[in-house]
């Protein structure tokens, strides 16, 4: 019997969908316009734009979703957090996505700024996600995803009410929820089964993070109580100073987690780009999504393969 690896296995090309942050100055605009036009030939189901809960980026997550609507043909997904707002001025927002064509929210309730210590909900405002969720489905018709935590959110009382709030989020009108990316696998489908068990049968596509900064992702990590675990440690180990060598492991660490899930029947998948290209452009070659205009992808070869063409 001959033994292969994952790579060499016949996979579908998954489906992928990206996620984009707002820029803040001109040089950044030109990189994530950069990204996007790199990105998109790959035919994403949808691109995300995040949204800066402390006010700044909140313009460019606007004027960067209507401009993807006007000039790409990509399914542009709003991210929209509730804090430090009232409805009216969420409401408002969310209208006018919905008018410009905007049919996709990604609904999060956000943070207060660290300083202020906890979470504090605005007066008149929408308390958590889920009063956001059920906000935006007054309004209109949106397609809505949330966010899911495998390993639960820092500040939930116990991972059971943590799994309760997705699904009142879901229950609320969410169409699917994208997980905090996460290294561990096992820690994802554990939450999957107890996702189920719990009667949550809404798709929980996995948030996949190309680690370009292990340092930056160490600390951030730490923040929002995700597991770094000790084997991505030994492979960043030493890579510091050579960032060739560093983009080959990081490539090298999302496709076979990719992968992997992909073996356990997982094939969508929400990756954030960072607004760089370069990485997550590999990645998605290594796993057969390839640019609409190059033609035959895996999927293709495999219909043709069953037509008996080749
Ligand atoms: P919620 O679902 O409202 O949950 C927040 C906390 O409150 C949880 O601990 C929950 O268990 C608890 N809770 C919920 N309801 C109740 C209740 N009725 N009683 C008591 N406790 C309750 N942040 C940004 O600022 N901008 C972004 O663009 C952004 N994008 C993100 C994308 C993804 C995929 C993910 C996973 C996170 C993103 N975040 C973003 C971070 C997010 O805003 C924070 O994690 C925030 O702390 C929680 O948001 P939420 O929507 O999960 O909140």
């Amino acid at each position: 019997k001959r033994i292969n690896g994952l790579l060499s296995r016949n996979f579908e090309a998954p489906i992928l969908s990206f996620e984009f942050i707002p820029p803040r100055t001109d040089a950044m605009e030109q990189r994530l316009w950069h990204c996007i036009r790199r990105l998109t030939p790959l035919a994403p189901r949808f691109v995300s734009v995040t949204y800066g809960a402390g006010g700044t980026t909140q313009v460019g997550t606007l004027s960067t979703v209507l401009r993807l609507r006007r000039e790409t043909d990509i399914v542009p997904a709003a991210h929209l957090t509730c804090v430090g707002a009232t409805r009216e001025e969420v409401d408002e927002l969310a209208r006018r996505y919905w008018d410009a064509g905007v049919k996709h929210i990604v609904a999060l309730r956000g943070d207060s700024p660290t300083a202020t210590g906890g979470y504090s909900p605005q007066s008149n405002g929408y308390t958590y996600a889920s009063d956001l969720v059920a906000g935006l489905r007054r309004i209109a018709d949106f397609d809505i995803s949330v966010a899911a935590y495998p390993e639960t959110h820092p500040t939930a009382s116990s991972p059971e009410a943590d799994l309760d709030n997705l699904k009142r989020k879901i229950d609320a009108g969410a169409t699917r929820a994208i997980t905090q990316y996460f290294f561990d696998i096992e820690i994802y489908l554990r939450f999957l089964d107890r996702c189920l068990k719990a009667g949550i049968s809404a798709p929980i596509i996995p948030g996949i993070m190309p680690v370009s900064n292990y340092e930056q992702i160490v600390r951030f990590s730490a923040l929002c109580g995700v597991t770094v675990p000790v084997w991505l440690k030994h492979l960043f180990e030493g890579t510091a100073k050579d960032p060739e060598l560093r983009r080959i492991v990081s490539t090298m660490v999302a496709v076979e987690q990719i992968r992997t899930l992909q073996a356990y029947g997982i094939n969508e998948f929400h990756v954030s780009t960072l607004n760089r290209s370069d990485l997550v452009y590999a990645i998605a070659h290594i796993l057969g999504v390839r640019p609409m205009h190059q033609g035959a992808s895996h999927n293709l070869i495999d219909s043709l393969e069953k037509m008996e063409i080749f």
